[in-house]
This record gives structure tokens, C-alpha cells and sequence, in this order.
């Protein structure tokens, strides 16, 4: 489980655990969030606190998720109840929403997410952070390269799949720069990036039934080599498909997000 000694912390593999050591880099990352004084910010595993000391010294205040039950007793000791609000436990289960308490309907989202994620449960985190997205004004996140790339990939480029669809469907996403693996202890195996989402105003979404163009999504890349004539048969047949202009011969990486909610509507259109 231990395989590394940082600042007296054995890092936990199965906790992801990759300590950002590079002053230059985490001075990069905070410029790239901007953090403003005030501001409802929560950080997504906090580690030994590279990028929290510096949040906290500009935010005056943070919210952070850490399972790590001996970084937590760490970061208790290091900073008081006014600085800081440490939750405990694990960030898939927890309820982001709960943060933006006193905010009413009318208001504008403003809770800011960041997190150096722990790459071995990067799908899962952006798939539950994705349901919060009403309450969120944006999230910057180091993730490794790889899954950055299938984030921010276009239709028709090997990268493009169901993660790509579903975060571009919600967010408006940009790749700021890439972290090599000589910047954290211990070094990954893969180069890093540093991703910017913000989600779209709920007028631009356009599906009537999200969960539905989830499944369709998932149907779509689940098997890859396939048609969409095969993949999405228990859907929409082949002339639903026409009628939209999509042929039905081709894979489901060729399609936009707009064809991918263009056929979930027209299922709803065809049910009611
Ligand atoms: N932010 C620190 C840094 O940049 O040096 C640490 C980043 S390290 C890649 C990931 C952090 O997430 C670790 O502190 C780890 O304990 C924590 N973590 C791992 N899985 C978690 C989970 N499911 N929920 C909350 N925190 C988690």
C-alpha cells in the first residue's frame, strides 16, 4: 500500500495519492483559478495541502473532501475552524449541493470545485460532480492527460466517447496546460493536465429527458465497432434516424452532441 515518504505521509496508492511538489506549477494552477476573496470554494482532496495553503490565503476561507483519515488529522492541526471546513469521507458519496445552503432559486450558482483528483476514480467523480452542476459556477481540475484529452476531444478523433458527450452536453470545457510527472511526489506514470469546466446556462442544454440521452449516449459507445442502426436499435430505427439527416451506417463517435440530443428528442417526440 505505502510506497513513497512525503513530509513524514506515506502516500497511498489506492488513495490516488500524488503530491503536487512544484512551487511553479501550483503558483500556474491558482493563477489559472483566480481565486477571489470570499468566494464558495470546496477542494476535492486537499493531500498535504500544496494548493490549500495558497487557496486559503486568498479565499480567507475553504471547504475541503479528504478520506484520508491521517491527512485529515493533519490538516486540523494545521488550520482553524475559521480557515478551514474539513468533510470527511469520500467525494463520489459526497453532496456538493449541501454547501450552497442559503442560496435561492433566483440566485446566480456560485460554488467554485478544484481538486488535484485522485486519477483512479477520475470517470466516476466527473460523472457525480456532473449532477451538480446547477449549483456550480465552475470546476478546475488536474487530471491525468489522457482522460483530459477524452474530455475536450472532438467527433470523429479516437479520444471521442461517452465522457466526452455527456461533460460537453453540460459543461463548456478547456484544456489550460499540461503538468509533467516530475512535479509531484511521488512522480506518476503519466503526464497530467489542468481542466476548466463551466457549466451552460440551462437554456442551451435542449434534452427533454437527460437520463435518456445518457442511456442513448452509453448505448451508442458501448460497443464501439459498431452501426447505430445495431447500437441504438432499442431506440429509434432506421428511418427516425433519416428523418434527423443522420445515417444510420455510421459509429456513434461520428455524432455531435447536438445529433445525440437530436435523437433522444425524437424518441420523447415518438413516445408521447
Ligand atoms: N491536493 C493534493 C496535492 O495536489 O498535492 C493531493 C492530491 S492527490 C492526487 C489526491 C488526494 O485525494 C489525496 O489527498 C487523497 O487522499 C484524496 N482522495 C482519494 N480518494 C478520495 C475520495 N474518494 N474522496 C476524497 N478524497 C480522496
Amino acid at each position: 500500500m505505502h510506497d513513497f515518504d512525503t513530509d513524514g505521509h506515506r502516500a497511498r496508492k489506492r488513495f490516488g495519492q500524488n503530491f503536487l511538489s512544484d512551487p511553479n506549477i501550483i503558483r500556474k494552477i491558482i493563477d489559472g483559478i483566480r481565486p477571489q476573496p470570499g468566494e464558495l470554494m470546496v477542494e476535492i482532496g486537499p493531500g498535504l495541502g500544496a494548493m490549500t495553503d495558497p487557496l486559503i490565503e486568498r479565499l480567507g476561507h475553504l471547504h475541503v473532501v479528504e478520506i484520508d483519515r491521517d491527512l485529515i488529522a493533519r490538516l486540523h492541526e494545521r488550520y482553524t475552524a475559521e480557515q478551514l471546513t474539513v468533510h470527511e469521507g469520500d467525494a463520489l458519496k459526497f453532496d456538493f449541493g449541501s454547501l450552497c445552503g442559503g442560496q435561492g432559486a433566483d440566485d446566480k450558482p456560485s460554488l467554485r470545485i478544484v481538486g488535484n483528483l485522485p486519477y483512479n476514480i477520475s470517470t466516476p467523480i466527473l460523472f457525480h460532480l456532473a449532477g451538480f452542476a446547477d449549483q456550480v459556477k465552475d470546476m478546475t481540475f488536474m487530471l491525468q492527460k489522457e482522460v483530459v484529452m477524452r474530455m475536450v476531444a472532438e467527433p470523429g478523433t479516437e479520444e471521442y466517447g461517452r465522457l466526452s458527450v455527456m461533460l460537453q452536453y453540460r459543461f463548456r470545457m478547456g484544456r489550460l496546460f499540461d503538468v509533467p510527472p516530475g512535479a509531484f511526489r511521488p512522480a506518476p506514470k503519466v503526464m497530467s493536465s489542468i481542466v476548466r469546466m463551466a457549466p451552460l446556462p440551462a437554456e442551451q442544454l435542449g434534452a427533454h429527458d437527460e437520463a435518456l440521452l445518457g442511456r442513448i449516449v452509453a448505448a451508442a459507445f458501448g460497443q464501439r465497432r459498431k452501426t447505430l442502426r445495431n447500437t441504438l436499435r432499442e431506440f429509434i430505427d432506421d428511418a427516425g434516424l433519416q428523418a434527423l439527416g443522420i445515417d444510420p451506417g455510421l459509429r456513434g463517435e461520428k455524432l455531435s452532441v447536438e445529433q445525440y440530443v437530436a435523437i433522444a428528442n425524437e424518441c420523447v417526440r415518438r413516445e408521447a
